[in-house]
């Protein structure tokens, strides 16, 4: 299959082979990784050795920790404000899309937001320019969201904040292009776009933030409570991390994230310039300085013929290639594991369907 799909998306395939290889027998113990204890040492090495991946890939400096927590990028909607948004403070949030609101409606349950920026006048077709985007001296943080998988945009440079501390949601791009971590404060990441299954979220926060969280916050909820046990303090989703491993050794011997992002190019490249070389047959339906590598999002003239793309892409293999239930249209997603291949295809038959409709 062509795999388009947003997510849970495509998995490199040489991983899942040496998933499958080591899936009743984890490296000469006898047993899967699934049926073992999370404090035995071989499972405490996947624990170390994917956090240690994940500093070493993005460099992230010193002074940060990894963690590896449960309850998707959803739940830090929620674990954001819940540890940082303190009585008398507010916390800005940059309003790209759906993702971007979703966490903004969560914090407010919590504290006081304000909209340090918002691209809904545009109907989300543009990132704001970082100049644009109001960092209030006193504010808690500024929360930004990477990579909009629904609206299909994406950050080509990421604001400066200051002393404010900088939170940024990486669910859809992490590990798409190399990043400066010391930019962020905290950043967060659902696994299952480009570092394996559901069930784990990658955290990637300053010491000082984990240190203390507020009294009132439940124990699973706590950043300190995980960042003091190094996210073994309950029983981990195990296997998830295990995958995150087999990916982040993926990336890696694949060169890194500065191949992951020119691979990336280069694949995007071929369906944008699909859609603009198409003569207005297919429509972007994001500016071009704020497009994603990640998920490309188009439109064609009538539903009836976004019907009839579908339909006949499905024929030929292509999977995933319907918008998002919210936006509708067509999405591309073009994760780091889709191989150039697929992309190449999807170009192909784009062309070839304009030419029979067009
Ligand atoms: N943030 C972004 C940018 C996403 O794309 C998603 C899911 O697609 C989420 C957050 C929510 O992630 P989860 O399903 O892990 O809660």
């Amino acid at each position: 299959a062509y795999n388009f799909n947003a997510g849970p998306a495509a998995l490199p395939l040489e991983v899942l082979q040496q998933a499958q290889e080591e899936f009743v027998d984890f490296r000469g113990i006898g047993m899967s990784i699934m049926e073992i204890s999370h404090r035995s040492k071989e499972y405490e090495q996947v624990n170390d050795e994917s956090q240690s991946l994940v500093k070493e890939l993005l460099g992230v400096p010193d002074g940060y920790q990894v963690l590896f927590l449960q309850g998707g990028a959803s739940t830090q909607f929620a674990m954001i404000p819940m540890n940082f948004l303190k009585p008398g403070t507010a916390a800005g949030y940059v309003l790209t899309g759906s993702w971007a609101d979703k966490a903004a409606k969560e914090a407010k349950g919590f504290g006081e937001i304000y909209v340090a920026a918002s691209g809904e006048a545009s109907g989300f077709r543009a990132i704001p320019a970082p100049g644009d985007i109001e960092v209030r001296p006193d504010a808690a943080y500024v929360h930004i969201t990477s990579n909009e998988t629904i609206a299909g945009s994406q950050y080509a440079a990421y604001p400066d904040t200051g002393s404010v501390p900088l939170i940024g949601d990486l669910s859809s791009d992490i590990m798409c292009r190399p990043i400066d971590v010391s930019k962020f404060d905290f950043i967060y990441a659902g696994a299952q776009k480009n570092l394996g299954p559901s069930g784990v979220t990658v955290v990637i926060a300053r010491d000082e933030l984990l240190q203390a969280s507020p009294k009132h916050v439940p124990t699973m909820l706590r950043y300190d409570t995980h960042a003091k046990s190094k996210s073994l303090y309950n029983t981990p989703p195990v296997y998830s991390v295990y995958i995150v491993n087999l990916v982040l050794k993926w990336i890696k011997s694949h060169g890194g994230l500065e191949a992951m992002e020119r691979m990336n190019r280069d694949k995007t490249k071929l369906i944008y310039d699909a859609i603009d070389g198409s003569g207005g047959f297919y429509r972007g339906l994001v500016e071009p300085g704020s497009r994603s590598i990640m998920n490309i999002t188009f439109a064609l003239g009538s539903e009836e013929l976004e019907k009839r793309f579908i339909q006949e892409s499905e024929k030929q293999g292509f999977v995933g290639l319907k918008g998002h239930r919210d936006v509708g249209h067509l999405r591309a997603s073009t994760y780091n594991a889709v191989p150039y291949e697929s992309c190449k295809a999807l170009a192909d038959f784009m062309n070839d369907f304009r030419q029979r409709n067009g």
